[in-house]
């Protein structure tokens, strides 16, 4: 599904030279190339504040605890995501609510968004899927009018670019009231372990965030508030700090490939290729297709037999999973995030994706189709 090996090799001499000078200065936690990734991360994303920490996992905890969120308020999101979106809020004691996703975009359906509102209400949790920006202008007209926050879950989204009818371009990440991300080792930007980062241009949330980030601490062994320890590490910092250059050169790469299966693909009848929408840019973190009138594990297993990794993200929607059956959710309750279970399958991408691998590829789906 990827190659981190042969990526890492094109960039081998700087990495290692980055690591060795973190090792050489033994500020292994919180050294000075934390700093400097973070604003270098700031200035790509145009973003006042980039406060980085543990992993997604914890960008998107700490986020929803700098907004103040008590046990019993409702969050919005999506059923069809990696868990790690409503982990977190089931983790604090809030509660999810669901909104079925679009079957066009696997993005949340914005349609729906205003009938799940309650006054309990406090946020709304977009997860941009895939790489590809949920409709963030809509989103964002629903949390003005009615007070929410919005905390864009860019975990697979990084790069990304969204633009609004105003013609204003924003990355993603940047447009709601907090953004977060992973730099778990197959994202876009991908770090060599753990890692993850928050964004706003909020200076009031950002220095929040760096107390909660560090244990609520901002003078040594003085706690302001209850904070948690997540912490991008120097070693993380400095792989980081070299992959940003090349970020927009990873992101471009994955698109041709995409560019390159979706030609493959195109007119026929069993396969939905990813819908391309108008004034975004979709980073393809995953390449999804959708299924019709296929027997799903038999292609699968053929594409195995061929050599060719083939995954189904997501196979379970969250509504549906056991660690949430104390919600009372049914089959049937979301049905477009259901049927997608049922019928995607995600092809490799990465950036080290050749053409003689594409055709391959490709040749082996749609003589197994
Ligand atoms: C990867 C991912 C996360 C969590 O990131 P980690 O760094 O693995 O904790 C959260 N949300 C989505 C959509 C993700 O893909």
């Amino acid at each position: 599904m990827v190659d981190l090996k042969s990526q890492y090799l094109r960039h081998k001499t700087e990495i290692d030279s980055g690591i060795a000078e973190v090792i050489d200065s033994t500020a292994f936690i919180n050294g000075p190339i934390v700093k400097e990734f973070q604003q270098n991360l700031s200035q790509y994303l145009d973003c006042k504040n980039v406060i980085t920490c543990g992993n997604g996992t914890d960008a998107l905890q700490i986020a929803m605890m700098a907004l103040g969120l008590q046990a019993g308020d409702e969050v919005i999101t999506t059923p069809f995501t990696f868990i790690a979106t409503v982990e977190v809020v089931a983790v604090l004691g809030l509660n999810p609510v669901f909104v079925d996703v679009d079957a066009a975009t696997f993005n949340i359906d914005v349609s729906q968004i205003e009938k799940a509102i309650t006054p309990r209400t406090k946020a709304i949790v977009p997860v941009h899927l895939f790489g590809q920006p949920a409709n963030m202008e809509e989103i964002m007209r629903i949390a003005n009018q009615y007070n929410l926050a919005v905390i864009e879950d860019a975990c697979q989204a990084i790069g990304a670019e969204y633009t609004f009818s105003s013609g204003e371009t924003k990355k993603v990440g940047t447009i709601g009231t907090i953004g977060c991300t992973s730099f778990f080792p197959s994202k876009n930007l991908g770090c060599y372990g753990d890692g993850g980062a928050i964004f706003t241009n909020d200076d009031e949330l950002a220095l929040k965030m760096r107390g909660i980030v560090n244990h609520g601490m901002f003078t040594r062994y003085y706690h302001d508030m209850v904070g948690v320890n997540s912490r991008l590490d120097s070693i993380q910092a400095a792989v980081l700090n070299v992959k940003l250059n090349y970020l927009d050169s990873y992101n471009n790469a994955r698109q041709r490939a995409a560019a390159f299966y979706n030609h493959a693909f195109a007119g026929n009848p069993h396969i939905e290729i990813p819908t391309a929408l108008n004034g975004t840019t979709h980073v393809f973190h995953q390449y999804t297709l959708k299924l019709h009138d296929v027997n799903r594990a038999q292609l699968i297993k053929n594409m195995n037999d061929a050599g060719i990794p083939v995954m189904i993200y997501y196979p379970v929607p969250l509504h549906l999973q056991k660690a949430f059956a104390h919600l009372g959710f049914q089959r049937g309750d979301f049905p477009v995030a259901e049927n997608l279970c049922e019928s995607v399958i995600s092809l490799p991408m990465h950036t080290e994706l050749d053409e003689e691998q594409l055709v391959y590829i490709t040749e082996h789906l749609l003589k197994n189709i």
